[in-house]
Formats: structure tokens, C-alpha cells, sequence
């Protein structure tokens, strides 16, 4: 029995020792990412859910990189936070989706685009200033450009952060807060925030149908939302029955598998035609 314990201690760390060099691995690679062009965004459609027509898209990275293979940005995003290498990150996505913005702007299509924040995009002024300045500097509707925070990167260092989100939205920008549900903000810190849009974290929708808990939770955050003047979207959506629901509640805008994942760009506008204007 000893024997076995020790022997299934000495996978076990071999299992650590291998995920602990695939970081390490991460970590040398990162660097290099956007300058040898590894990175690229994928988008998932943001529907209606009134009508079930698109409104825009979330757009979400990802790292292909020769010897790693594809790299999950769960995986290697709060790695490029510990490594200050987000801050390039984060800006190539912003520069990425200002483009995209204009691309669709320039063929007459009214699509908006949400973008991830994270936490050490909102601990100093240098994101605020360098979107503010590419956003003006574009010609883009900055109305179209949706930022997404989550409560915890806010939370980090609140006074700050939502000073930095203030400036952002007073040249235009829409803010959402990320994974809503999932943090341990008060209805009192959610008063004094900058905030547009409450995005429900998908653990809330993915037993809908199934869960009278989960229905009730939904059924107040959407009052919540929508008593504070902000639009509501739900992420995760993989069923019809979850929209039927969600319509029913009257929320805004849905996201999810059902109606298409991510995409390369390409594959997003080839998606757009079999969609009815
Ligand atoms: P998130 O912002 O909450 O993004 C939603 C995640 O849910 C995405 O995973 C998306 O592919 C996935 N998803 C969408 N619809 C469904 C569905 O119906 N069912 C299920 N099971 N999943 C669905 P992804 O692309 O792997 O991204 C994971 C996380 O990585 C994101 O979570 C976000 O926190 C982070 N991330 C992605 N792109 C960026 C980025 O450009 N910058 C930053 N800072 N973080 C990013
Ligand atoms: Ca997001
Ligand atoms: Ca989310
Ligand atoms: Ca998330």
C-alpha cells in the first residue's frame, strides 16, 4: 500500500513537473508572440435576443505557437499578467479590433465589438490613454467598441480602477462587466461603477432549463440590470430552450455555442451571409 502511494506521488509530481515546464515554456515564448504575428482574434457573434438578429461580436484571442501548439487563453493570459507582457497584449487586441471596426464601417455594416480587459490593463493610465488616443485618432464610433471587465479586476484596487473606466467612457466607450454573478461585488459597489452592460456568467445559463435556482438568479439579475438602465447580455448560451427563457425574462443580447463559436475572421463574415439582415 506504501508502495503505491509513493508511486502514485512520484506521477503525481511528474504530472506537476510537466505542467510547470509547459509554463515556463509559455513564459520564454510569450515575448515574441506579437512580434512573430502568433496571435490572432477569433469572434463570436453577440445576437438579439429579442429577434435573434446579430448585433456584433465578442472578439477572443488566440496563440498559435510553432512548438507548443495552440495555447488556451486561459491558459496563457494570467501567465502574460505575471509576466508584464499583457500590456502588449492588450493593445495589439485593441489596435486588432479598431481595424475590424472600420473594415465593417467602411462595408456599411453597423456591428459592434467587445474586448477583454484584465486587471493589470486597469492598474495604470497607459491603456486609458492609448485607447482613448486610437479610438480618436480612427474615425471609429466608439460607441461600437465594448470594453469587458471582470468584478475582480475591479475590485483590485477599486478608486483607481474606476477612474481609468470613467475616462474610457467619457470619450464614448461602453463598459461591461464580465462573468457577472461570479465575484463578491455589492449591490452598492455596482451603483458607483461606469458600467453599460452586466454580462451573466455562464454558469448561470447553461442549466436553465433544468434549474428553477438558476432561472430565479437570472430572473433578478436581469431586474437588477435593468433598474440600474443597463443592458444585459447571458453568455453560454448551447440550447434553444435557454433563449426561449432568456426572451421570456427580456434580456437584451445573447451569446453562445448555439448560435455560432468564435471565429477566424474569414469564417465570421462567410457566417454573416447565411444570416438575414
Ligand atoms: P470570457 O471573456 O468569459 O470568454 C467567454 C469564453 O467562453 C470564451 O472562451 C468562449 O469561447 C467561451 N464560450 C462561448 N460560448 C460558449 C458556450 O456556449 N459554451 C461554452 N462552454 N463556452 C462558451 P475562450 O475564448 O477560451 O476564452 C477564455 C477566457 O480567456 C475569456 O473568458 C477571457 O477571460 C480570456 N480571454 C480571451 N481573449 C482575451 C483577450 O483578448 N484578452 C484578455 N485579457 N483575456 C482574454
Ligand atoms: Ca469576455
Ligand atoms: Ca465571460
Ligand atoms: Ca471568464
Amino acid at each position: 500500500k506504501a508502495k503505491e502511494d509513493k508511486l502514485s506521488l512520484v506521477i503525481y509530481e511528474a504530472g506537476m513537473d510537466e505542467v510547470h515546464m509547459r509554463q515556463l515554456r509559455i513564459l520564454r515564448c510569450l515575448p515574441e508572440a506579437v512580434e512573430k504575428d502568433q496571435l490572432e482574434l477569433h469572434y463570436q457573434p453577440k445576437m438579439n435576443c429579442a429577434n435573434g438578429k446579430v448585433k456584433g461580436a465578442e472578439a477572443l484571442i488566440r496563440w498559435h505557437h510553432p512548438d507548443l501548439g495552440f495555447v488556451r487563453p486561459d491558459e496563457f493570459i494570467p501567465l502574460a499578467e505575471q509576466a508584464g507582457e499583457i500590456t502588449r497584449i492588450t493593445r495589439w487586441v485593441c489596435l486588432q479590433v479598431i481595424q475590424q471596426l472600420l473594415v465593417w464601417q467602411q462595408a456599411g455594416k453597423q456591428l459592434s465589438v467587445s474586448l477583454n480587459l484584465s486587471a493589470v490593463d486597469l492598474m495604470s493610465d497607459g491603456l486609458a490613454d492609448f485607447l482613448s488616443q486610437a479610438v480618436a485618432s480612427s474615425g471609429i464610433e466608439p460607441h461600437l467598441l465594448t470594453l469587458e471587465v471582470t468584478e475582480s479586476a475591479i475590485m483590485h484596487d477599486p478608486e483607481a480602477a474606476i477612474a481609468r473606466l470613467q475616462r474610457l467612457q467619457s470619450v464614448g466607450l461602453r463598459i461591461s462587466i464580465d462573468d457577472y454573478g461570479t465575484g463578491y461585488s455589492s449591490l452598492a459597489q455596482l451603483k458607483r461603477l461606469p458600467v453599460n452592460e452586466l454580462k451573466i456568467d455562464r454558469s448561470f445559463i447553461q442549466h436553465l432549463a433544468e434549474s428553477e435556482q438558476d432561472r430565479m438568479i437570472v430572473r433578478s439579475t436581469l431586474a437588477l440590470a435593468h433598474d440600474f438602465g443597463l443592458q444585459a447580455v447571458a453568455e453560454g448560451i448551447e440550447e434553444e430552450s435557454a433563449w426561449t427563457i432568456l426572451k421570456e425574462f427580456g434580456c437584451d443580447e445573447l451569446q453562445g455555442y448555439y448560435f455560432s463559436k468564435p471565429l477566424p475572421v474569414a469564417e465570421f463574415t462567410q457566417w454573416l451571409l447565411t444570416q438575414e439582415e
